[in-house]
């Protein structure tokens, strides 16, 4: 049985907009500098080798000024402010809320050609731990000490995961005796060709985010602080998404069940930061659901993959959830 498996193809809509961080603070000035409108992401390397350059051929004082760290904005000249510019990676529309050299913008996360992506990682840590909460374990191993503080549940003993789902579907950490595979994984997901076309035709050619600022209130001072963010616009879609399920057990079916509810959960709840403030909201559409069996490994002529569904939302999955189990049964059996 360890030698079947499930893959979905799914679309991840964003029905509002998105943040995923990357923990990393951009500063104004120096990462990001405003201008007419936009927002310029700088390539510091670039500019700092063409200041550099620039330095030295105007002498020494010129050199020790910029080694002293003046803000990329004050290298730059009005000249300079081309998208197609060597100097900047990205920009965006839409410009800070505070203009004050080193005022924060959080960064958020993008691939190494600045392109926007869905990690699955986040899809998944999202879905353990909703279920996690649903399931009311004990989250007693740390991801993350600090601002802000992550605690996952984690079994610590074979008696403890024999009867634990969400361990046995989305993993332990490092190697653990008593672990049997993790079931689910879940791939990265890029921005789909359509809205990088889309959103590229807007405005500029690199306009994959925008930023936003929101006044949050400082828990301690009670006073309003701009919170400026990268985010991702609403009514863009990621895909195609894929989450690939391995069967290893008999009662795996009761786990892949777990997988749709968590896919449902998360679909309820948010993704990624300020959820409280409307963030986040996504949809998984036009699912597909691909059953390969070991037989299709050996030939798949004789054995081709089967697709149970095709094109369905998650509510209509869910509907036929039983069904759907039924049918994946038969197949398991049959194998
Ligand atoms: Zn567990």
């Amino acid at each position: 049985m360890s030698d079947l498996h499930t893959t979905w193809t799914a679309e991840v809509e964003t029905l509002s907009p998105l943040h995923i961080g990357t923990g990393t603070e951009l500063l104004l000035g120096y990462d990001l500098v405003p201008h007419r409108g936009q927002t310029y992401r700088v390539d510091e390397d670039v500019l700092l080798e063409q200041a550099l350059v620039q330095a030295e051929s105007a002498g020494d004082a010129a050199m020790n000024q910029l080694l002293a760290g003046r803000p990329a904005a004050e290298l730059l000249t009005a000249a300079d402010f081309d998208a197609t510019s060597p100097l900047f990676r990205y920009r965006m529309p839409g410009t800070p809320f505070t203009r004050t050299a080193g005022a924060q913008v959080q960064e958020q996360i993008k691939d190494v050609h600045d392109r926007l992506y869905l990690p699955g990682s986040s899809l998944k840590g999202k879905m353990r731990s909703l279920m996690e909460r649903r399931l009311g374990l004990s989250l007693n191993r740390y991801v993350r000490r600090g601002k802000p503080e992550v605690r996952i549940h984690e079994c610590d003993d074979a008696t403890q995961y024999a009867e634990c789902d969400v361990c046995k579907v989305f993993g332990v950490a490092g190697e653990k005796e008593f672990a049997t595979p993790t079931r689910l994984f879940v791939r990265d997901v890029a921005l789909s060709d359509e809205d990088v076309e889309r959103l590229a035709v807007l405005d500029t050619e690199l306009p994959y985010t925008e930023v936003k600022w929101e006044a949050a209130i400082d828990r301690i001072t009670s006073a309003a602080v701009p919170r400026q963010f990268e985010r991702v616009p609403a009514g863009v879609a990621f895909k195609p998404m894929q989450l690939v399920f391995n069967f290893y057990e008999g009662d795996d079916l009761r786990l892949l069940r777990r997988v749709f509810e968590a896919m449902e959960l998360v679909q309820d709840d948010y993704l990624g930061g300020m959820g409280s403030r409307g963030y986040g909201e996504i949809a998984f559409e036009n699912l597909t659901l691909t059953l390969k069996t070991g037989d299709y490994y050996e030939d798949p002529q004789t054995s081709p993959a089967q697709d149970i569904r095709e094109g369905i939302s998650l509510e209509e999955l869910r509907k036929e959830e039983r069904a759907i189990m039924g049918e994946i049964e038969q197949a398991l059996g049959g194998d």
